[in-house]
């Protein structure tokens, strides 16, 4: 193996690892049917046929409110409620340095809600997710699968930004996750796209992996739940593309079902 080929596939196994896709890497062959050792030629597997949808992966069914709840929250009866009581929270130590809260936006009927990990710098200047370029990343993603953003509740784990973009801390997830799920269960979507592993480990309680929560249809409350990567993370990687096109035909797939 040549040091080139060498370093190529320690490359491929490492990007394997953090959860980018499968690959095969052949020998190159010349038309004469000859390898060539020093060429090797490097193919994505096949997409899975378009009508078979992954197996079924975890559940997470956190209580909902019943009917007597006094709290604020569990009161509200419009995302523009919900919006309000973000606005005045201070529950953890992510109200100190926000310029906005950024509690999501999109119609109340929508089919598909996309939830992230946190405010960046111009979500928290401007009070909208997903906005500068992996804003408009997932707007093209959701191109794609003829899905206008207007018609997407578009949100994130946490409504205030962490300092230097820095991870949500469990505390911090844990005080704002209730949000989450009173946006969810306001919009009551037919599927949910979690962006990134803070909201996939977050909507689904668990410590796994991002690489091993993909490809699976999960329930949230019983709505199914597709897990992928976060755009920006696509941004810095671009290996991480295809991958997340197959994740995304899933829930297209699940829009449609
Ligand atoms: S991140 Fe969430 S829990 Fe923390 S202050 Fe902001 S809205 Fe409240």
């Amino acid at each position: 193996m040549t040091e080139k080929r060498a370093l190529a596939v320690e490359y491929l196994k490492q990007q394997r690892l953090l959860g980018g896709d499968s690959v095969i890497i052949e020998t190159a062959r010349r038309p004469d049917g000859q390898t060539a050792a020093d060429a090797p030629v490097i193919e994505a597997e096949p997409a899975a046929a378009a009508d078979d949808l992954p197996h079924a992966g975890m559940t997470f069914d956190p209580p909902s409110a019943d009917l007597f709840a006094t709290s604020p929250l569990q009161r509200t009866s419009s995302l523009a409620d919900v919006a309000q009581l973000i606005a005045a929270c201070r529950d953890c130590k992510l109200c100190e340095a926000r310029t906005n809260t950024v509690p999501g936006e999109g119609p109340t009927n929508a089919r598909l809600v996309v939830v992230g990990e946190g405010p960046g710098r111009t979500e928290d200047e401007t009070g909208r997710p997903f906005v500068g370029k992996a804003g408009e990343l997932l707007t093209k993603i959701l191109a794609a699968i003829e899905l206008p953003r207007e018609q997407v509740y578009i949100c994130n784990i946490v409504k205030c930004r962490p300092p230097e973009n820095r991870l949500p801390q469990y505390d911090e997830i844990a005080a704002c996750l209730p949000f989450l799920y009173r946006q969810i269960e306001l919009v009551n979507p037919k599927v949910i796209l979690a962006m990134g592993g803070t909201a996939a480990q977050s909507l689904l309680n668990t410590k796994q992996s991002l690489g091993s929560l993909r490809n699976l249809v999960h329930r949230f409350r019983g709505i199914p739940l597709i897990v992928t990567y976060h755009p920006a993370a696509l941004l810095r990687n671009p290996n991480w593309k295809r991958p997340t096109w197959d994740d995304v035909r899933i829930a297209a797939r699940l829009l449609a079902a």
